[in-house]
């Protein structure tokens, strides 16, 4: 039997064992008398409701709305596994749920919806949101995942994202980053290839774009190889980054490129290839399971690479587990209306901040290491690091204030800070 099998097989029992699936629906409030449920439901629980329908607002104040977060698929894009359909997303949004409870103490409901048609699944989604303080969307395939999400965005005043596309682009930003620190450069000095330009691309491309990286030096490359304005096929999202070179392969766009963010196919990426490009690279190679360049291959090609991957069993593992609880939590705390580049911006930041602190005992007791400092091998936060929770989400809620999408402002940081600690 090889490891994988033993792992799927680990898996099914673990879904399967007990009671069926990964998460569950708590009582918050006490129901063991008659008269604690006359006030949870009839006849008491009218008087929250007039309430509410007299102060839409106090919703917050009476229901569990502002803590609660839907997990929105409709199966067309699940991990790398494409489109299985909404059934079979469910175990992934059941997942994604649980890590916002455990990372944030967020409630989330996984919610599998049974249309591949964009309208239809706005309509959907518009439909059922006043349950909700906050929705992330999840595995819905490019490019109806561009549009759905604008739409949404637009025309709700909740905090909305699809994490396929800003959670890697937060994470991938604060990579980037810090290894701009480390390789000595500028980024509105370096030259960026994005390997792919799908759903995460084309977030990655934008948020770098807002970090500094200058557009005219960044190639976006898909399946037929770079995306030049000579091109006749491809979408407006590609046009966005549609280079003027007159280059057609993603060889030719690496040469002294500083930059590799690979969000595409196993395998697309050469030793030859990576060879050309500037002093102290930064690889993203994050097709998963199987990335653009196999670890080891690519350690070998260059000894002055700076490598991340999608994986956890290799160091800088860009995982989206470090961004969306967090960023969830600073935008419900302070009732933003909306997830906007400010708050994007001031995770990725916050995320790059945070790995440059010296990291406490228990963090590397979580992994088992004696050390772990800021540089080729630690460019971003491990996800068991509690510090996580307490920096990035109240920097994304002073973003939301500072750009005025706060619903509800908080006055003392500190305070909040703290509470989060609890
Ligand atoms: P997507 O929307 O389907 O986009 C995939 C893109 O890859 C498309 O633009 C496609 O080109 C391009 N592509 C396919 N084969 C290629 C090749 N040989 N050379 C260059 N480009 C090629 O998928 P996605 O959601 O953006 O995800 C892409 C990959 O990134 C997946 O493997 C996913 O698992 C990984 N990912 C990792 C993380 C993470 O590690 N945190 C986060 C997000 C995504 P066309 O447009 O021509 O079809
Ligand atoms: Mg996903």
């Amino acid at each position: 039997m090889n490891t994988k099998t033993q792992l799927d097989d680990a898996a099914l029992r673990y879904h399967s064992e007990g009671r069926p699936g990964k998460i569950g629906i708590v009582p918050t409030k006490p129901y063991h008398t008659q008269y604690d449920l006359s006030l949870a439901y009839s006849p008491g629980v009218a008087a929250p409701s007039l309430a509410i329908a007299e102060e839409p607002d106090d919703v917050y104040k009476y229901t569990g709305k502002g803590n609660l977060v839907a997990v929105i698929s409709n199966g067309t894009a699940v991990l790398g596994l494409g489109n299985i359909g909404p059934l079979a997303a469910k175990p992934v949004m059941e997942g994604k749920s649980m890590l916002f409870k455990t990372y944030a103490g967020i409630d989330a409901f996984d919610i599998e919806v049974d249309t591949t048609d964009p309208e239809e699944f706005i309509r959907t989604v518009k439909a059922i949101a006043p349950t909700f303080g906050g929705i992330n969307l999840e595995d819905i395939k490019a490019p109806e995942c561009f549009e759905i999400e604008t739409r949404l965005r637009e025309e709700l005043d909740i905090p909305l994202m699809h994490d396929d596309q800003h959670g890697t682009a937060i994470i991938s930003s604060a990579a980037l980053l810090n290894g701009a620190k480390i390789a000595g450069k500028e980024l509105d000095k370096m030259r960026v290839v994005v390997n792919g330009a799908g759903a995460a691309a084309i977030a990655c491309a934008r948020l770098f774009v807002e970090l500094g990286i200058r557009r005219e030096n960044m190639v976006l490359c898909d399946s037929h190889g770079a995306v030049t304005v000579y091109r006749e096929d491809i979408n407006p999202m590609k046009r966005e980054f549609a280079t003027t070179r007159r280059i057609t392969t993603l060889a030719e766009a690496l040469h002294d490129a500083d930059v590799f963010l690979g969000v595409s196919k196993a395998d697309t990426l050469t030793p030859e290839m990576l060879r050309t490009m500037s002093g102290n690279p930064i690889v993203m190679a994050l097709a998963n399971p199987d990335p653009e360049i196999a670890y080891d291959t690519a350690m070998l090609s260059r000894p002055d690479i700076i490598f991340a991957t999608g994986r956890s069993d290799y160091p800088n593992q860009v995982n989206n587990v470090l961004g969306f609880p967090y960023i969830f939590r600073g935008a419900l705390d302070v009732r933003a209306t909306k997830i906007n580049e400010e708050m994007k911006l001031a995770a990725a930041h916050a995320l790059a901040e945070l790995t440059r602190q010296p990291v406490p005992t228990m963090v590397l007791r979580a992994y088992g290491v004696e050390k772990l400092e800021f540089g080729r091998t630690y460019l971003i936060p491990k996800p068991l690091d509690p510090r996580l929770l307490c920096t990035v989400a109240p920097a994304v809620a002073k973003a939301a204030v500072e750009s005025g999408v706060a619903k509800q402002p908080i006055a003392d940081w500190d305070t909040y800070a703290e509470s989060l600690r609890k």
